[in-house]
């Protein structure tokens, strides 16, 4: 099953993501984790993408479409995935629909997470994760159990991404909505759009993106 997750920044994409790819088996390519780890390595891309990340804009077509071509013929993807943050832009939709036909693949369902912009602000402004596992949380909406401990590996340090300020929130919401957004109605003219509602609670997001999958027609 190959799934597009689509949505603002802190709509819950990554959220969600994770829980499906346990249930389903399938693999959660995140281009924003991938961009991260560059960052983190130091890599030419990492160089290139750092300055425009923490200033909230958007990393280049052509280094996305290269980084994801890649990706998407790993092995880990051969039950299917799901990508969250990608595409972006519709340069990167039009690549990713021939990227798939070159392959022989195809899209099963593009789902998108709709929530309103004062909401996202506050999901961004309290979202941190672990920095051993990566499990997410957010401080009012999903701290850990335990003060202090991921509930999912134990570790006790946490990051809070550069680009959470709430200075550099406002530049996100403006990209998503000048260039990702004008993706919908592509995805939509094919029949493959799903719109749940992501301002609902964690689990109830969960049910309804399960009941889409539900609906999608296998193979
Ligand atoms: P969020 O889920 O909060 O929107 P991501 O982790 O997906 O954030 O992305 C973080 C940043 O990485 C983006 O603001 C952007 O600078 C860059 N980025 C991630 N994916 C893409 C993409 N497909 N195209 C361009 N830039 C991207
Ligand atoms: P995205 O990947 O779309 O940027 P995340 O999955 O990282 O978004 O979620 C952003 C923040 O909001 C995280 O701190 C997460 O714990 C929290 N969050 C996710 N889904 C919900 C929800 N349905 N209700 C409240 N908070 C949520
Ligand atoms: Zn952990």
């Amino acid at each position: 099953m190959n799934l597009i997750f689509l949505g603002p920044p802190g709509a819950g994409k990554g959220t969600q993501a994770k829980i499906l790819e346990e249930r389903y088996g399938i693999a959660q390519i995140s281009t924003g984790d991938m961009l991260r780890a560059e960052v983190k390595a130091g890599s030419a891309v990492g160089l290139q993408a750092r300055a425009v990340m923490e200033a909230g804009g958007l990393v280049s077509d052509d280094i996305i479409i290269r980084m994801l071509a890649d990706r998407i013929t790993r092995p880990d993807c051969a039950r299917g995935f799901i990508l969250d943050g990608f595409p972006r832009t519709v340069p990167q939709a039009l690549a990713l629909d021939s990227m798939l036909a070159d392959q022989n693949m195809h899209l099963d369902a593009v789902i998108e997470l709709k929530v309103d912009d004062e909401a996202l602000v506050e999901r961004i402004a309290g979202r941190f994760t672990c920095a051993t596992c990566g499990a997410g949380y957010h401080d009012s909406y999903h701290p850990t159990s335990v003060s202090g401990v991921c509930d999912k590996c134990g570790g006790a340090t946490f990051i809070r991404r550069p680009d959470d300020k709430r200075e550099t929130v406002a530049a996100r919401l403006e990209a998503y909505h000048q260039q990702t957004a004008p993706i919908l109605p592509h995805y939509a003219a094919q029949g493959r759009l799903h719109s749940v509602d992501g301002m609902a609670d964690m689990a109830d997001v969960t049910r309804q993106l399960v009941a889409v999958l539900d609906g999608v027609p296998a193979g």
